[in-house]
């Protein structure tokens, strides 16, 4: 449902021209004074994104955060604000609010992040966080997912795969490594990795109108992934082509400014792992021929 419906919404907002990048993307860049906003907002809600039976509630409140400042750094911006609304179930919503909240304010001590306001209600349903990040980057510095040129290498940061076995609740936004990339290289496309490597992979070539030829062993697994494998009848290259939740970055650049970044300490692993090219669609390059692969992964809704 989410794709159309978005696609209808990108219809319906009026271009105001404060919007640089409106609905599409990780997040929204305004127009301000001095270098541009950039806005995102995300909503889980119990039962569809979180079990609070099975969940902490203060590992799920610091998740709300942190897949916001995800997608911030998939922008290359920098995070500087929440703005926090509680949907609370009537029954222990004093005892809910506070557990939610230890682990907001856990995130937003360790990012540095002033919570800048919110809205707490209580009604007749599911405990549902939504928290909205704002931040800064320099003007015209954003890392769209627009941005891929034919040629550019693809790298991937961290490793991917079986975030289910926890890790997924404690992401490590990949902040630093935005920044670090900002100062070192030109990032012409990112995404952040939330619905799975090939997924997320593609809606990048989409966004780009290109194509992705991937050296498909040098996807880096998780060691997570493998131990999944033991008991999931996958095997661990299928969890880490289409596990969603890593909030792990994929980024190109020139293969120039990309083999410059090989001894550097960019405060995250990045792993090259394929080129873009003008072939539309994702491909495994492998002794000289190509096969084309399936993006697979988690799609909102359906
Ligand atoms: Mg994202």
């Amino acid at each position: 449902m989410e794709h159309s419906f978005l696609a209808y919404l990108r219809g319906r907002c009026r271009k105001l021209s404060q919007v640089t990048i409106g609905i599409g993307d990780d997040a929204a860049i305004l127009e301000s004074v001095s270098g541009q906003q950039v806005a995102c907002v995300d909503q889980i809600i119990d039962g569809v994104d979180f079990l609070s039976d099975q969940h902490s509630l203060a590992d799920v409140g610091y998740k709300s955060v942190a897949i916001n400042l995800s997608d911030m750094a998939a922008m290359g911006g920098k995070p500087l604000s929440i703005l926090v609304t509680l949907s609370l179930p009537k029954q222990n919503s004093t005892r809910i609010a506070g557990e939610v909240y230890e682990g907001i304010l856990e995130a937003a001590a360790e990012f540095h992040l002033s919570i800048a306001g919110g809205d707490i209600s209580t009604y007749d349903g599911p405990l549902a966080i939504s928290v909205t990040l704002l931040g800064c980057v320099e003007h015209g510095q954003a890392f769209l997912r627009s941005g891929a040129m034919q040629g550019d290498a693809i790298l991937v940061s961290g490793a991917v795969g079986g975030s289910i076995r926890g890790r997924h609740l404690r992401p490590v936004p990949r902040l630093e490594l935005a920044q670090r990339l900002q100062q070192s290289v030109v990032v012409t496309s990112a995404i952040d990795i939330s619905d799975g490597l090939s997924l997320d992979l593609d809606r990048l070539c989409a966004a780009s109108g290109l194509g992705a030829e991937l050296d498909t062993e040098k996807i880096p697994i998780h060691e997570d992934a493998r131990t999944l494998a033991k008991s999931s009848g996958r095997t661990p290259f299928q969890h880490a082509w289409s596990d969603g939740e890593d909030f792990e970055l994929l980024i190109t650049m020139s293969q120039k400014h990309a083999d410059s970044l090989a001894d550097q300490n960019m405060g995250a692993p990045l792993t090259q792992i394929g080129n873009i090219v003008g072939r539309t669609g994702l491909w495994q390059r492998q002794q000289g021929k190509l096969k084309r692969l399936s993006p697979q992964g988690y799609i909102h809704g359906s």
